[in-house]
């Protein structure tokens, strides 16, 4: 006990009278001047008669001023009201302890204690009291503050949605709140002291947390701590569901100790889902979309699943669409999605990845006997499609097939390597299936690079030429004119034939401006030449190759027409080369287009004859006035009788249909000396010359022609 309040308490109530009791208080002074509290001795009528320095000081008063003077006309009436009844308690014998607020005028509300001690009278009764008052008004508000403040923070941890819970390093739980015992369907009191790991983590995750808690312990490293993670979490029940994380630390008494937010997730994963599911389908079939499949392809992927996607790109489609509509063709398109599907292994995908191509995934398994019976099952049901109209249609479809290996990193690339795949099927005519090796995307950049290369080289000057392969007259050996052949110098890889690049111009969209370049340079050398004939020659031709693309495009004839005006040549010295497969795919334009060539004057001779679809049900409708045998029935006609009989018909069907029959690939005088006797009208082949640069071909334009002598040899036999 505080010694002063001991004396307050016992000293004075020792003491016997009221002068006895002042003469003691008087003693003590400067002692009781120096404490920090009021000390005040009242007579029993409750006027001062002893008051301390605090005293005085907090009323703001000299002792003169005071004593002497009642509570009441010192304190005012209602702060004498408030402390009367301890008054009367002390005057009747009584030592009081109170404590409160009490309102002092002009000073506020003070939280005060209070020891009143009586003073014993000579008589029976009391002679007064002292009152012994401590001010506890500034500590009593620290501790009201801090005790709203607990109160504020347990009713937001209480009250919060999410769940919190504390731990320590240990990975102890020390605190789960209501929100928590709700989430988790766990009892708080059945919690604290459970690990946290065990407790709320599903068995697959914690080990991760366990390890990052050991590396908390060693290296006082922590990856969780003030970041948001997502990991799911373990109910009671065992259901699993998402949570966002967030671990902050503090230390509290010295000891490190966790609080763990967590937020129930699953509402928030759930409408991300059904966003997805939008952002995902396909609209017109209702089936998986090229983003959810590379998706899924993704995820097997980041399960070092086996990972086979099956491309089916339905062959024509485009065609189809144009000629029986859009209508249709979307009919036609959830047809086949429906067959599609009904094929489908549990764990499979199927999705529909651009116009006229779906995509199937198959999982777990990369047994190439499996994915054969799939291909085999895919192509039935392409081929036994039916619109969701109900109406039949014969397709087939170009399929690649491509299997995730080491090397692909991302989903796109093994979609990319079925889709090269697929390519190679729908170049090779389509109805067939292929399987992706690497050797295909090494020729695919090798293709990209090459497209590239020819639009520097088109673009250039020098890099492509041309070179001209001399026709001859038959029966005559005269030099009838020249086939032009492109020809590409390239920087690096030197000199590449037409096949190396004409079909990348065809795919590249870069055939028509090679085409017309063609056109103009051999047009342009035609015209050179045909000055530097000897006097009285018959004028030459030049062939010039069109490939079926340069017939489809809309300004082709224009295109020609002009050329051949610029170089100032006579349109009947030009022969345009088509082939047979120009012809298959719109058959109707294209001879529209030929007929509109034909009615510009030039020629026009059907290329590599006997090899395509030759059908002699359009062969009289085409407006052509020459076809050109194909070098493979003019090889080694003396060894084959099959080859000696077919270019006897073909030359037969000329001189029926009034054609001109040119034979290619004439290697030999034996060769030639056959198609001669079988009457064909034109030969070309290395027997007569190679295909020459301009220089080289100047000599036989001049009338040196080095195989005559050898002609007239032979006819001389
Ligand atoms: P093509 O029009 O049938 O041309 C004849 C091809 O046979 C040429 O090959 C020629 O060099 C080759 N040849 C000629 N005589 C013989 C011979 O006795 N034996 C052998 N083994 N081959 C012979 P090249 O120049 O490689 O051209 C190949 C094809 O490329 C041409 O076949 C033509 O379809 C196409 N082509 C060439 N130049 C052009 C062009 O400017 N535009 C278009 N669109 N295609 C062209
Ligand atoms: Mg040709
Ligand atoms: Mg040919």
């Amino acid at each position: 006990m505080d010694p002063l309040v001991a004396f307050c308490r016992h000293g004075a109530a020792e003491l016997v009278g009221l002068e006895a009791a002042l003469e003691a208080l008087g003693a003590l002074r400067d002692l009781l001047d120096a404490v920090p509290a009021r000390v005040a001795l009242f007579s029993a009528d409750r006027r001062h008669r002893y008051v301390n320095r605090p005293y005085r000081e907090f009323l703001e008063l000299p002792a003169e001023r005071i004593l002497g003077r009642s509570v009441e006309d010192i304190l005012g009436p209602e702060l004498f009201r408030a402390l009367k009844p301890f008054g009367d308690r002390a005057l009747a014998g009584e030592s009081v302890e109170a404590e409160g607020w009490f309102f002092y005028p002009g000073r506020g509300r003070r939280y005060t204690r209070r020891v009143y001690t009586p003073i014993r009278g000579s008589g029976r009764g009391f002679d007064g009291f002292v009152a012994f008052i401590e001010d506890m008004t500034v500590r009593r508000l620290a501790e009201d503050t801090l005790r709203a403040s607990e109160t504020l923070k347990s009713a937001a941890i209480d009250g919060a949605l999410d769940s919190i819970i504390a731990i320590d390093a240990d990975g102890t739980i020390l605190e789960f709140n209501p929100a928590a015992e709700r989430t988790f369907g766990q009892w708080r009191t059945e919690m604290i002291g459970r690990r946290f790991a065990e407790a709320v983590l599903p068995p697959d995750q914690r080990l991760a947390y366990h390890a990052e808690l050991a590396r908390f312990r060693t290296d006082g490293a922590h990856d969780l701590v003030g970041r948001r993670t997502e990991i799911e979490a373990v109910r009671a029940d065992g259901r699993r569901f998402p949570v966002d994380l967030t671990l902050t630390d503090a230390l509290i008494g010295g000891r490190r100790v966790f609080t763990a937010h967590l937020r129930d997730i699953s509402e928030r994963k759930r409408s991300e889902r059904e966003l997805a599911e939008v952002a995902y389908h396909d609209a017109v079939t209702g089936l998986a979309n090229r983003q959810r499949l590379l998706r899924a392809i993704s995820d097997a992927m980041a399960k070092s699943q086996p990972v086979t996607v099956v491309l089916v790109e339905i062959d024509r489609f485009a065609n189809l669409r144009s000629t029986f509509g859009h209508g249709f063709a979307d009919d036609l398109l959830i047809g086949l999605a429906r067959g599609l599907s009904a094929g489908i292994e549990p764990g499979g995908l199927l999705a529909r990845v651009d116009q006229h191509v779906f995509a199937l995934l198959l999982l777990g398994t990369d047994d190439p006997a499996a994915v054969d019976a799939t291909v085999e099952a895919i192509t039935a049901s392409v081929r036994d499609a039916v619109s969701s109209s109900g109406a039949t249609v014969f397709l087939s479809a170009s399929i690649g097939i491509a299997t995730v290996t080491a090397d692909h990193r991302r989903s796109e690339e093994i979609l990319r390597d079925a889709e090269i795949a697929a390519g190679r099927a729908r170049d090779s005519g389509g109805g067939c299936s292929v399987r992706f090796d690497r050797e295909m995307y090494r020729s695919v950049i090798e293709r990209v690079r090459s497209e590239h290369d020819l639009r520097r080289a088109l673009a250039s000057e020098g890099e492509l030429w041309l070179a001209y392969q001399p026709i001859v007259e038959m029966v005559t050996g005269r030099l009838a004119g020249f086939e032009a052949l492109a020809r590409w110098h390239h920087v690096e890889r030197g000199l590449i034939p037409p096949s190396g690049f004409v079909p990348i111009a065809e795919e590249a969209g870069l055939i028509v401006p090679l085409g017309r370049w063609v056109v103009a340079r051999a047009c342009a050398q035609l015209a050179a030449w045909q000055s530097q004939r000897e006097p009285g020659a018959a004028p030459l031709f030049m062939s010039i190759n069109l490939s079926p693309r340069q017939l489809e495009d809309a300004g082709c004839v224009e295109g020609v027409r002009r050329e051949i005006f610029e170089a100032g040549i006579d349109p009947a010295w030009v022969k345009l080369e088509i082939t047979e497969g120009a012809l298959i795919r719109k058959p109707e334009e294209s001879i529209a287009t030929l007929q509109r060539l034909k009615d510009l004057g030039v020629g026009l001779s059907i290329d590599d004859f006997g090899t395509g679809y030759s059908s002699l049900s359009y062969l009289h409708r085409l407006p052509v006035d020459s076809v050109k045998i194909d070098r493979s029935f003019v090889t080694a006609l003396n060894h084959s009788e099959e080859n000696r009989a077919i270019v006897r018909v073909i030359v037969d069907l000329g001189r029926l249909f009034g054609y001109d029959v040119i034979a290619e690939g004439i290697e030999t005088a034996e060769d030639c000396n056959l198609l001669r006797a079988l009457a064909c009208d034109y030969g070309q082949g290395y027997y007569f010359a190679r295909p020459l640069p301009a220089e080289a071909a100047l000599s036989l334009v001049r009338g040196d022609l080095p195989w005559q002598t050898a002609l007239a040899d032979d006819d001389e036999e």
